[in-house]
């Protein structure tokens, strides 16, 4: 109970890549988390699918390794900034979404203000992993559309 209460009361999460170069912070509150199954995502994290957190641009601080931060542009309107030293990709960032910075959830340090509240791209998903959970199955031309 009184963990709970201490974790309620967090304003922040802290996080960083695999071989700690890179540290940043985020503010509370987020504005959504999901997790996104489009090839896209797979290929860049070599995993079956990736959670994100949203948050305001504003809110997301890079406290250390800025310089080993590198930006990959996976798309002429979308990038994601990976670790140089290790490989971690930490955040997905595009025109669509301005001002808004999605950090991967897994170099996360510390649970966040919220769980992940839907599957996006759900219909690009890989065949060999089960997913039963009673998430909204998102899908179609934009990712976000009801299936
Ligand atoms: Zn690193
Ligand atoms: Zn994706």
């Amino acid at each position: 109970m009184l963990q709970a209460m201490a974790e309620d009361d967090r304003r922040d999460a802290t996080g960083g890549c695999l071989c700690g170069a890179v540290r940043f912070r985020i503010a509370f509150p987020t504005k959504w988390c999901a997790h996104c199954h489009c090839s896209m995502c797979r290929r860049a994290h070599g995993a079956a699918f990736v959670t994100f957190c949203g948050v305001p641009a504003s809110q997301f601080t890079i406290e250390r390794g800025a310089d080993d931060l590198v930006r990959y542009d996976s798309s002429p309107q979308a990038w994601r900034r990976f670790c140089r030293k290790c490989g971690s990709t930490l955040t997905f960032e595009g025109e669509r979404w301005a001002d808004e910075v999605h950090v991967v959830l897994a170099n996360v340090d510390d649970p966040i203000d919220r769980v992940p509240q839907a599957h996006c791209y759900f219909d690009g998903r890989v065949p060999w992993v089960e997913i039963a959970d009673a998430l909204p199955k998102l899908g179609g031309p934009s990712g976000n559309e009801p299936l």
